[in-house]
């Protein structure tokens, strides 16, 4: 029978960390909160290798004395709560008292730290929980810790590091909540000696949120404000015309902390209800500030979800501060439902003015030069770290191919006839059939994509004029190391400084798709998806997105040609059936069922 012993401080250290010290982004987190905590107002951290090599966090604020040095790095130990009321009433980041001990155990640590009061300061190494004695430190008051070479001792821990590109991506992420939490400090992050973030001290928040999340979000910023009994609100969300695949982009503080909940979240959703389509998630940066009894915030390792007193308050006022933040607001155009469809004007009839229509297949691309393919660009506009992608470097461009429409037999069946600007109804066989029209669409056009990428004929059009898109750091990251994959589809990204990339290529087949928007939503797909997916896999996603988003739309009008078209398209799909997303693309509706639903037979 096992025999239970007591395990050694060290290796209970060490379990620790496997809870809260996930990666080199969650050390830095617990490091900038230790600064903030000690009431630093310039933050600088310096990474090296994605943080795996060096994580250093430099601080102003009030330092220790030599005699907490040993403490600080020792679990169960910290000068934030003394007693059990003080945990109902927590004013700190910190509490835990285990953050340090956990990373001294599965690192090379050095702490120096000089309070403000001494004339000096002190140094002490930890490496893998082992400690050096301590000794004068003679640097300017504050706090620098260096890490090293996280999981040396926990090679397991070790592989389960992603690239470099993901790892900076956690990394920059922990640095922008941070920055987005307390705009009074100032806060610089390096990689690898280059400059990634340069945020002064008391740099307004809606030029952090620019900064970080580009023009495009901060452009249609507007100001939320609300309050409650204790509970206050602020902070800004988004004009819904702006808005992404996931929830990402929905930032929630409390008290300085930035947390994930549901409530919130689905409060900020529910206050675009109507003004955001079916799976899109809006854009908000909200803050809460409410008395810490009214909120527990010891109810997860890493301190990521706190737990509420009263969610449906907080719901309501995050709902209604929303709701009536939009109302002010001009809606744009797109975001109005279609106008309705008068009556039985049915499609064969043009209307006098019809509206703009989505052509519904590419029109012969021009042929361009490789010179006129190959502008300068402009010398980037920030200062900025590009990183390096560890993937081996894809093959070079296909040469520009002339791009050859795809293939449109000569349809001579029946006519369709749309209805709703949405479904097309037609005869079939012994009965009708009512066919989506998106469905079907981007079930051709994943079709083909899927043909020519196999064929190695998916013509590659350059755009004369890259266009760059702001991401966020994280699927900025993502897209680096996924590039090759983005390539063999056509999309040829390159790094342009902090977090922008610049699209300067895209599948000609997808002549009506914005360039952007097609890496964002694809981006956003890969972002939900979890783990890294295999390269065949990720490809399958990017056309499934592609197909999606130059697909002609419920709405859109289409005219007889461009219904035929489809149709005729129709017969050469293996799976005409069901849409990339396995919805049905049709429904049959035969005589006999017909003359069955009227009570004929
Ligand atoms: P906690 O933050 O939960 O108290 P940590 O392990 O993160 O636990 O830190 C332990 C203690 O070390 C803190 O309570 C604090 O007193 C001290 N400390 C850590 N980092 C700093 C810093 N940057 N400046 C001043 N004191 C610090
Ligand atoms: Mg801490």
């Amino acid at each position: 029978m096992p025999r239970i012993h007591q395990l050694d401080a060290n290796l209970v250290n060490q379990i620790a960390a496997g809870e809260v010290i996930e990666r080199p982004g969650s050390a830095l987190k617990e490091m900038l909160e230790n600064a903030i905590d000690a009431g630093a107002t310039q933050i600088d951290v310096e990474v090296e290798q994605g943080g795996v090599e060096l994580i250093r966090v430099v601080d102003d604020g009030c330092g220790m004395v030599p005699d907490d040095l040993k403490l600080a790095l020792s679990s169960h130990a910290t000068s934030k709560v003394r007693s059990a009321d003080d945990l109902e009433k927590i004013q700190t980041l910190g509490f835990r008292g285990e953050a340090l001990a956990s990373i001294g155990s599965v690192a090379q640590v050095i702490v120096q730290s000089r309070s403000r009061d001494l004339e000096q300061g002190a140094q002490l190494a930890c490496d893998g929980g082992k400690f050096s004695s301590i000794d004068v430190w003679n640097g300017r008051p504050g706090t620098r810790i260096e890490v090293r070479h996280l999981f040396f001792n926990l090679p397991a821990r070790r592989n389960f590091l992603k690239t470099i590109p993901t790892e900076m991506g956690h990394l920059s992420e922990a640095v922008i909540r941070l920055a987005l939490g307390f705009p009074h400090v100032g806060i610089t992050l390096r990689h690898n000696d280059r400059d990634v973030f340069d945020i002064p001290a008391n740099s307004p928040l809606a030029e952090r949120i620019t900064r970080f999340f580009g023009e495009e979000v901060g452009n249609k910023l507007t100001a939320v404000e609300a309050e409650q009994g204790p509970l206050k609100l602020k902070g800004y969300i988004a004009d819904p015309s702006v808005n992404r695949g996931n929830n990402r982009l929905q930032y929630f503080f409390v008290n300085g902390r930035c947390i994930r909940d549901r409530t919130l979240q689905h409060a900020l959703q529910d206050g675009m209800h109507g003004l955001l389509m079916v799976g899109r998630y809006g854009i908000g940066f909200l803050y809460l500030e409410m008395p810490p009894e009214l909120v527990d915030v010891n109810v997860h390792p890493s301190k990521a979800e706190v737990r509420f007193r009263d969610n449906q308050s907080l719901h309501h006022l995050v709902r209604a501060a929303v709701r009536k933040a939009l109302h002010g607001l001009p809606m744009h155009n797109t975001l109005r439902a279609p106008p309705a469809n008068n009556g039985s004007a049915g499609a064969w009839r043009l209307q006098s003015s019809p509206p703009p229509l989505r052509p519904l297949f590419p029109e012969p691309a021009r042929q361009i030069s490789e010179r006129a393919a190959l502008p300068e660009l402009p010398p980037p506009i920030r200062s900025s770290e590009t990183v390096p992608p560890i993937i081996s470097l894809p093959a070079p461009m296909p040469a520009v191919q002339e791009v050859s429409e795809p293939y449109v037999p000569a349809y001579d069946g029946p006519h369709a006839l749309q209805f709703h600007n949405s479904y097309l109804v037609v005869l079939e066989g012994e009965g009708m059939l009512v066919i989506d029209q998106h469905a079907l669409h981007e079930r051709i056009l994943y079709e083909q994509l899927k043909d020519r990428l196999r064929a190695g004929q998916l013509e590659i059009q350059r755009l004369l004029v890259p266009e760059p898109v702001d991401l966020p750091a994280e699927q900025h990251a993502l897209a680096l190391v996924h590039q090759d994959a983005f390539r063999q589809i056509g999309l040829e990204l390159q790094p342009f400084g902090g977090t922008t990339l610049l699209v300067s290529s895209y599948p000609a087949i997808l002549k009506n798709a914005k360039p952007a928007q097609l890496v964002r939503t694809a981006l956003d797909h890969l972002g939900t998806a979890g783990e890294a997916p295999s390269v065949e896999l990720l490809l399958d996603r990017l056309l499934c997105t592609m197909a999606c988003h130059a697909a002609v739309k419920a709405g859109d009008k289409l005219t007889p040609a461009e219904m035929d078209a489809l149709l005729a398209q129709r017969h050469l799909c293996t799976d005409s059936h069901h849409c990339p997303h396995g919805r049905p693309t049709s429904l049959y509706f035969s005589k006999a069922e017909l003359d069955k639903q009227f009570e004929r037979v």
